[in-house]
């Protein structure tokens, strides 16, 4: 657990920016390992390879909900307190472990070592082993290596320092290209191609690809979209390699999704009408299947607290297109160049907070009384007994809520919960939440 500082009112630069609660206290937010739940199932050849503890083996266990009889594609070699006896010992183990897998698994092309947070782990140099192995399966498997711990991670952290264990190895190319970067579901990601072959824009390649030999190539003519605001270091990586990229809102609701396509648009210089024919009646449907969701959510008050970091584009999509009223906004973190598109979106004072002191944002909550909370999973069940709405984030997670097609049912995700209440009467305040299928249709999506 963290001290705690005192909450300081950010000064905005410029004029825009909203005033931001920086908090650096005790948070309740899963770690990057939660990001093996969508990521194995996005790289169809891909293996991730755990190093923790039973800990970890039973927060993916039971977050992936894997049949016992499955073959999953992810592990957790367990190390314990018997490894501390020489670190030798422990790379020797870990060698061994990976062996098994791959003789017994030769479909894997690509293999993460994924780190976590028990002490024994970190001792471990699985960037050694990473490349030991590398060299050991050359022309086999890629292996690389990637830290899902909660002491350096959170939730959807994973899936950033995933990616950007990617980008080394990613070929050179001269070539003019957009690269989308950010793992979304398969149907989404077809919808979106679907969308840039429209508009005459092309080549288009996405980061992650679906098989470990289709990996986009990236050079100084790549132009980067990203899919999901919490990509900072693959971010940063993939512009080391040259690549540019593009500012614009993230694709959620039809203005989000017409925005973020509108800057790949403007990128490759797609003629504005030929824009306005392509992506007008797209939109014009969109926004009319929100209509009843607006008349359910307009003038209700909602709370965010940090979880997915998605919670901006959420939240604009929200106040702008579902005329909700934003009590406050939190996020684990605020990249706020990566964000620089969404904020000049926001309603004018909106309250932001960044990081987490868990029992100051409860008073708070409490003191406003919102409509709706949208938390973790950790927060849901004690605010429901005490009388709140809530929202699962990991839901909005685990489901695909890009682009115009599914901007009803991420509306829905936040209208369900509302009707849930009203059906069940307000006066029965005490609802328990229990046995929700968190196994139940996990799609890729971005974390
Ligand atoms: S990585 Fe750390 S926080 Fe995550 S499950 Fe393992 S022990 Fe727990």
């Amino acid at each position: 657990m963290n001290a705690r500082l005192p909450i300081v009112a950010e000064p905005s630069p410029g004029c825009a920016l909203p005033p931001v609660i920086l908090e650096r206290g005790q948070r309740e937010v899963f770690c990057g390992l939660t990001g093996i739940v969508w990521l194995h199932r996005k790289i169809q050849d891909a293996f991730f390879l755990v190093v923790g503890s039973r800990t970890c083996a039973h927060l993916l266990q039971s977050a992936a909900g894997v049949m016992i009889f499955a073959e999953p594609r992810f592990a957790t070699a367990i190390i314990d307190d018997r490894d501390l006896a020489g670190l030798a010992d422990a790379h020797d183990e870990l060698n061994r472990v990976v062996t098994r897998l791959l003789e017994r698994r030769p479909e894997i092309r690509l293999l993460f070592l994924v780190g976590s947070c028990p002490s024994e782990v970190i001792k471990l140099d699985l960037g050694k082993a990473a490349a030991q192995l590398s060299t050991r399966y050359a022309g086999q498997v890629a292996v690389k290596h990637w830290s899902g711990s909660g002491i350096e991670t959170t939730f959807t952290q994973g899936e950033d320092a995933c990616l950007a264990s990617l980008v080394p190895g990613l070929a050179h190319t001269d070539e003019p290209g957009l690269m989308v970067v950010g793992s979304l579901a398969d149907v989404v990601e077809d919808q979106f191609a679907r969308h840039f072959a429209a508009l005459g824009i092309g080549p288009v390649h996405f980061l992650p690809a679906r098989r470990a030999g289709q990996m986009p190539a990236v050079g100084p003519n790549t132009q980067l979209l990203l899919a999901q605001p919490f990509l900072a270091d693959t971010c940063k990586a993939l512009e080391a390699r040259g690549a540019q990229r593009l500012s614009a809102p993230y694709p959620l609701g039809a203005e989000g999704t017409t925005l973020w396509l509108q800057a790949a648009a403007q990128a490759f210089g797609v003629d504005p009408a030929r824009r306005a024919n392509v992506l007008g009646p797209l939109r014009e449907r969109a926004a009319r299947s929100l209509a009843h969701h607006r008349q359910q959510l307009q003038g209700k008050r909602v709370f965010f607290f940090p979880d997915s970091q998605l919670e901006m584009p959420l939240a604009r999509f929200l106040a702008r297109e579902l005329a909700v009223e934003l009590v406050e906004v939190g996020s684990p973190y605020l990249h706020r160049n990566l964000l620089d598109a969404e904020w000049p979106l926001l309603p004018d004072g909106t309250q932001l907070s960044e990081g987490q002191d868990v029992e100051r944002q409860l008073d708070r909550c409490r003191t406003a009384q919102p409509d709706l909370v949208v938390c973790g999973l950790g927060l849901a069940n004690p605010l429901e007994a005490e009388g709140m709405t809530t929202k699962w984030s990991i839901e909005l997670v685990f489901t695909p809520i890009q682009g115009y097609e599914q901007a009803a049912d991420l509306a829905g995700l936040f209208t369900r919960p509302l009707l849930r209440r009203e059906k069940l009467g307000a006066g029965r305040s005490h609802i328990p939440i229990v046995g929700v299928p968190l196994s139940a249709p996990l799609q890729p999506t971005a974390a």
